[in-house]
C-alpha cells in the first residue's frame, strides 16, 4: 500500500483545510428551517446575486437540487424533459426523476455531454397531440460532467434557449461546475444562468466545501422549492456550519480554479505522449481528463495499487484535479501511468 493517494476520483475528494475549518467554527448559526440560521440567509442572498436571479434556497446536495427542480418544473401528467444521454439526473441521481416528478425522460445526443438547439428542435412535440408525451423542460450541464468537463460557449446555450422559448419549455442550468465555466471563459455566472428559470451551483466540487448546494429563482418557484426540501427532509437546523464553508470557498476558492484547469491541461499534454493513451488535449477546457486506453479497468486497478485513485466510466478513465493535488502529484502520476502500461 502507498502510504500517500493522490485522489483524481473527483473534485469532490477535497477535505476542508485549516482555514476552512476557522470559519465554519466560528459560524453563526440558527435554526434553518425556520428561516433563523443567518449564515445560511447570507449565503443564499451572496448565492442569487452571483446567480443573477431573485432568490435562492441552501440545500444538502446537488442532486437535491436538480431533483426539487425537476419537480418544480415537471406536471406528474407524462411531461417530457429533455437533457443529455451523459447528464446527472439519468446516469447517477437513481431515477429520481421517473420517481419523484414522474418525468418521461428524453436523452439527447451530442458531443462532450452537450447538444444543439437543433438536436432540441427535433424532439418537440409539436403541434401537441393528447397520444404524445408534453414538451415541457429542457436541462443542461455547465461545466459537462461525463462529457468531459466541456464549456457550453454562450452562443449554443442562447440556441437551446430560443427554441426553449419558442416552444415554451421550462428551463434548469445544472450549474454544479458553473464557476469552473466562468473562470475557464470569463463570461459571468449570470451571464450563463440569464435565460434559465432555475440555476444552481454546488459547494462540495471545485469550491472545496464538505457539504452543501443552492438552487436559485424567481421568489415563487424559490419559495415553492421549499416545500419540496421539507418533504424530501432536506431541511436542516445549525446549517450554518456548512454554509460557512460554503461561503470561504466562494470568497477564497473561485479564482484558483484556473489552477485546477492548468493542471488538467498539464495532465492532458502528458499523457497524449505516453505510449497507448488516446486523448485529444484541445477537448480539455476545465478540471475534468476522461481518456482510452486498451484497457481502462487494469490501467484503473495498477494506478490504484500505485496510489493513485481514478474513476472508470464507459470503459474509460476519468481523472478530476481539484484544490488538493498540485502540478507535482500530477507529474507523479503520470509517471505512474508510464510505468502502469509500460
Ligand atoms: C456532482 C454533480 C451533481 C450532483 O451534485 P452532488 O452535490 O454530488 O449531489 C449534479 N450534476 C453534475 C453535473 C455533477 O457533476
Amino acid at each position: 500500500m502507498p502510504d500517500s493517494v493522490i485522489n483524481l476520483y473527483s473534485d469532490t475528494q477535497t477535505r476542508p483545510d485549516e482555514a476552512m475549518r476557522q470559519a465554519m467554527a466560528s459560524a453563526e448559526v440558527g435554526d434553518e428551517q425556520r428561516g433563523l440560521d443567518p449564515t445560511v440567509i447570507t449565503l443564499c442572498e451572496e448565492v442569487a446575486e452571483l446567480l443573477g436571479k431573485e432568490a435562492a434556497v441552501f440545500l444538502p446536495s446537488g442532486s437535491m437540487c436538480n431533483q426539487i427542480a425537476v419537480r418544480l418544473h415537471i406536471r406528474p401528467l407524462g411531461d417530457e424533459m429533455y437533457l443529455h444521454r451523459l447528464a446527472h439526473p439519468i446516469t447517477a441521481e437513481a431515477g429520481g426523476a421517473a420517481a419523484i416528478s414522474g418525468a418521461m425522460v428524453m436523452p439527447l445526443e451530442g458531443e462532450g455531454g452537450k447538444f444543439t438547439g437543433d438536436a432540441l428542435r427535433a424532439h418537440m412535440r409539436d403541434p401537441a397531440d393528447r397520444h404524445e408525451p408534453r414538451s415541457r423542460l429542457v436541462m443542461i450541464e455547465q461545466t459537462t460532467n461525463l462529457g468531459g468537463g466541456r464549456v457550453w460557449p454562450l452562443a449554443q446555450i442562447e440556441e437551446v434557449l430560443e427554441v426553449a422559448k419558442e416552444f415554451g419549455l421550462r428551463t434548469h442550468l445544472d450549474g454544479a461546475r458553473l464557476l469552473n465555466a466562468s473562470v475557464a471563459s470569463g463570461v459571468s455566472a449570470a451571464a450563463y444562468a440569464a435565460g434559465f428559470e432555475t440555476a444552481w451551483i454546488d459547494f462540495s466540487k471545485g469550491l472545496g466545501a464538505p457539504i452543501g448546494a443552492c438552487l436559485a429563482g424567481s421568489h415563487e418557484l424559490i419559495e415553492e422549492a421549499w416545500r419540496y426540501k421539507q418533504m424530501l427532509g432536506g431541511s436542516m437546523r445549525q446549517a450554518g456550519f456548512v454554509a460557512a464553508a460554503a461561503r470561504y470557498g466562494l470568497q477564497h476558492n473561485v479564482e484558483r480554479l484556473a489552477d485546477d484547469h492548468a493542471n488538467a491541461k498539464f495532465l492532458a499534454e502528458g499523457l497524449a505522449e505516453i505510449n497507448g493513451v488516446e486523448i485529444d488535449p484541445s477537448t480539455v477546457e476545465t478540471n475534468i481528463v476522461i481518456f482510452d486506453v486498451a484497457d481502462a479497468t487494469d490501467l484503473h486497478d495498477k494506478l490504484k495499487a500505485a496510489g493513485v485513485e481514478t474513476s472508470l466510466l464507459e470503459g474509460r478513465v476519468r481523472m478530476v484535479t481539484h484544490l488538493d493535488v498540485d502540478r507535482a502529484d500530477i507529474e507523479t502520476a503520470l509517471a505512474e501511468v508510464q510505468t502502469a502500461l509500460s
